[in-house]
């Protein structure tokens, strides 16, 4: 039987869901061969870059307006195209920038802005539909299975839709929010990591992103009756998911 093609796209970022991937191998080698990776910087030299694809995995921010075309033309050659790590999901790390205007970043980083062509950081939904979402950065083993495996068997994808606590109060751990007042993140963020950090009595930093209509604005007004000033605060919000609608709205407690 022909394998399905997998095409893996990088646009703004560090390039570690494609390596993460690649460590993947260990675990789920089973799926993964299952693939032709047809297109891979990081994995293989050349590749085909045209398509078509039977799946197009995007990692990375969009912060140029090439990357905008091209994704557009990925979508219209890919029949599933999912959104891997939370730079592509919510704008991750690139995103920081959406704090301050454009120009402001740009100056801060080049000498010379005559060949600097950036445009607004956004995640990869704001451009095409994105048939799910491949969370984390790094993002984790389960949801990529859950994405290839469900191409193969050619059914919907099941992706987790509630926050870290559920997965943290499965697990029996103390409540490092409660408990040790510890700022975390966990009833924002989306589940799938296991619950990883408050499971080392470490608060939760939301590199899952924001769960879908999570309160942000709650969980802001808590930190801030904890005494964490606005800084810290809008940095948890804006660390993963500065592009996210949840968490932009966390900084509204600021706004009177
Ligand atoms: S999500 Fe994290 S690991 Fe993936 S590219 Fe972005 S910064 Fe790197
Ligand atoms: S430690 Fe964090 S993730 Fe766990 S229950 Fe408390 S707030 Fe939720
Ligand atoms: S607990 Fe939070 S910060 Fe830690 S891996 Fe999970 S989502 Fe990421």
């Amino acid at each position: 039987m022909k394998k399905p093609r997998l095409g893996f796209f990088k646009y703004s970022c560090c390039a570690g869901c494609e390596f993460q991937v690649m460590y993947f191998q260990k675990h789920i080698i089973e799926t993964l061969t299952k693939f032709d990776f047809v297109f891979a910087k990081m994995i293989l030299r050349g590749g085909n870059y045209h398509g078509p694809f039977d799946i197009a995995l995007i990692e990375g921010t969009i912060t140029e307006a090439w990357q905008a075309d091209e994704l557009k033309r990925i979508r219209e050659q890919s029949t599933f195209l999912f959104a891997i790590g939370s730079c592509a999901i919510d704008g991750g790390i690139p995103a920081i920038k959406s704090t301050i205007p454009e120009l402001e970043a740009e100056k801060k980083v080049y000498k010379n802005l005559s060949t600097i062509h950036s445009i607004r950081p956004h995640s990869v939904d704001a451009y095409v539909k994105v048939d799910g979402y491949i969370r984390g950065c790094p993002p984790g083993e389960r949801d990529l299975y859950e994405a290839l495996s469900s191409v193969i068997m050619g059914k919907k994808p099941d992706f987790l839709q509630y926050s870290v606590c559920i997965e943290c109060k499965l697990k029996g751990n103390i409540c490092v929010l409660i408990a040790y007042d510890m700022p975390c993140m966990g009833p924002v963020t989306n589940a799938g990591c296991g619950a990883l950090c408050p499971s080392m009595n470490r608060a939760c930093y939301a590199c899952y992103g924001p769960m879908k209509q999570a309160n942000g604005p709650a969980l802001a007004k808590k930190f801030k009756l904890m005494g964490l000033s606005r800084d810290d605060i809008v940095r948890k919000f804006t660390l993963f998911g500065a592009d996210s609608i949840e968490f932009r709205k966390a900084m509204d407690i600021y706004e009177d």
